[in-house]
């Protein structure tokens, strides 16, 4: 039996209800479920796609306070998720690292103006500091930032904030909610509300796998559905249109050679008024974002041409030329879910969470960024807790370790391989029991086959894109190497999950075909 089949039939045995159901298993979902198995409620997850398979895997993998919020004056927002910010670090060090970022400033009044606001930007961090910021001479900014435009540049403002690894962060959450003794599934659809008496008494569900429907019976149920939240509210009688406005970001990766080094480029002001950063990771350049509103929501949204062109455009503006078609490895979009307010631009509106308790007892949960996943948890579960009238317990999370933490970390071949922390010894191990495991998937990238195996046995992974866009990262650095890479990822997989032929080409077919949506076209 596959580790999917026990779990699916622990849950056809379950009578008992769950003192927690979380539907939705992207950044807020997963943390409210960590949250809540961290304080020994019974505790069940389901993902209707792949864990991280929308917005929570296209963020511009920044950990941080966000220093345009403080130019809004939103000095909570700030402040807490500065907060946060430290003890992601501390919690998963194989996923967050300290990052130097630099702002050109190109005229001499921006040097004291974003100088100011990011030494107030590193107070406001306090102990949980991630470095001093500092004023650069012109000559120190271009050695910082070799590859960006010197006609005009007066020096330059250096400051630290945190990166990581969005999805892989989501995989750690998901680990340590088994860890935890919590339950989590994907490709489970919520299809619909179950209601007792006028209250929330759990869900019907939808097995995406083996077209199978069954019901879960919860004390609690959380709607963690990202852009997707009203769809779920709909199911419990609310109108659709009135909680969110949702904006587009994309971004565009290039070869590092843009930006050699490893500071990252921060442009305070695009000529939209927006903050654009140019960030080295895992060895590309992830350039982005925009904020364009939609009205429609897509799992795989895609760069619409103004986004394209304003990208474009704004790397021609700072690195001297727009990159060509053939320069540009990858291309991706994520749906922000932001919290209506009047007709304010998505831009201006407001990055706090919010939580709304509906009559029957739902609990929404929405709005918030990454950095904040894990306060969005604790205060969700702590209405739950209140609503469905569970024991009382303190949250613990504020210090829990992350699965894959290790004191010190264990030696990987390449940067890459850190993330897997603790887990590293075992997955290389892999290899030593079949040493043709250890080749590369692909010759531009740092991803090797005993991945694969090990994405499947351990981390849930389903399919090929999961493989490629979110166990490794390959669909989000280079989509064409990807695509020349999934035929023997299929192989791999179909062997792990005793899958057919046919299944094999399908899953490549249907791989390839999002795939396109990755590429550049003008
Ligand atoms: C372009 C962009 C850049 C960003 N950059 C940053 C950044 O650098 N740093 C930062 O801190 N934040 C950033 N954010 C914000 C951050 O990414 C989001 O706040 C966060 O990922 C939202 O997570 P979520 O879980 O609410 O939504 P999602 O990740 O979309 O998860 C919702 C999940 O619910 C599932 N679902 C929907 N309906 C059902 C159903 N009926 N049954 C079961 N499952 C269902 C979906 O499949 C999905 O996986 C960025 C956002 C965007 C769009």
């Amino acid at each position: 039996m596959t580790t999917r089949q026990k779990i699916l039939s622990e849950l056809g045995r379950q009578t008992e209800p769950w003192d927690v159901l979380v539907i939705g298993g992207g950044a807020t979902g997963l943390g409210a479920a960590v949250e809540a198995a961290a304080r020994g409620y019974r505790t069940l997850l389901v993902e209707r796609a792949d864990f991280a398979k929308e917005t929570s895997s296209r963020s511009t993998k920044l950990v941080h306070g966000g220093v345009r919020y403080l130019e809004q004056m939103n000095f909570t927002l700030v402040l807490d998720a500065l907060r946060e910010r430290g003890h992601m670090l501390r919690n998963a060090p194989h996923l967050v690292h300290d990052l130097s970022f630099v702002v050109p400033a190109y005229s001499y009044f921006s040097l004291p103006y974003y100088g100011m606001g990011l030494k107030l930007y590193e107070r406001l961090s306090g102990k949980l500091s991630f470095g001093r910021s500092e004023l650069l001479s012109r000559k120190d900014a271009l050695e910082r930032l070799p590859g960006v435009k010197s006609e005009g540049l007066r020096g330059g403002i250096l400051y630290h904030d945190g990166q990581f690894d969005d999805a892989r962060y989501a995989i750690a959450l998901l680990r340590t909610l088994q860890d935890l003794g919590g339950t989590a599934i994907n490709y489970v659809e919520a299809t619909g509300l179950i209601e007792r008496g006028g209250k929330i008494a759990g869900i019907r569900a939808h097995d995406c796998e083996e077209d199978a429907e069954f019901d879960v019976m919860a004390r609690a149920v959380i709607n963690a559905c990202g852009v997707h939240v009203e769809d779920t509210l709909a199911l419990d009688g609310r109108p659709r249109g009135s909680l969110l406005a949702i904006s587009q970001g994309s971004h565009f990766v290039l070869p590092r050679s843009f930006l050699p080094g490893n500071t990252a480029l921060m442009i305070p002001k695009t000529s939209d008024g927006r903050v654009l950063f140019a960030i080295p990771w895992h060895g590309a350049l992830v350039v982005g974002t925009t904020d364009v509103p939609v009205d429609k929501t897509s799992p795989e949204p895609r760069a619409l041409p103004e986004e394209k062109q304003f990208l474009g455009e704004t790397i021609a503006r700072y690195f001297g030329h727009a990159p060509r078609g053939d320069e540009i490895l990858s291309v991706w979009s994520g749906l922000r879910p932001l919290v209506r307010k009047g007709n304010a631009k998505t831009s201006k509106l407001s990055r706090d969470h919010t939580i709304l308790v509906a009559p029957s007892g739902l609990i929404t949960v929405t709005g918030g960024k990454w950095t904040t996943y894990r306060r969005m948890g604790q205060d969700t579960i702590d209405r739950a807790a209140q609503v469905a009238e569970l024991p009382k317990r303190p949250s613990t999370t504020l210090d829990l370790k992350l699965h894959g933490w290790a004191a010190n970390p264990t030696d990987a071949n390449s940067a890459w391989e850190t993330i897997y922390g603790s887990d590293l010894p075992a997955l290389q191990a892999l290899s030593d029991q079949e040493p043709a495991l250890d080749a590369f998937l692909h010759p531009r990238l740092p991803f090797r086959r005993r991945e694969v195996v090990w994405a499947a046995r351990y981390e849930m992974a389903r399919t090929v894109e999961d493989v490629l866009a979110r166990r490794t990262r390959a669909l989000f650095l280079d989509a064409r190497a990807a695509i020349e890479a999934a035929p023997a990822v299929a192989g791999i997989l179909a062997r792990e999950l005793h899958r057919c032929d046919s299944w094999k080409e399908n899953d490549l077919l249907s791989f390839q075909e999002t795939a396109k949506g990755y590429l550049y076209e003008e």
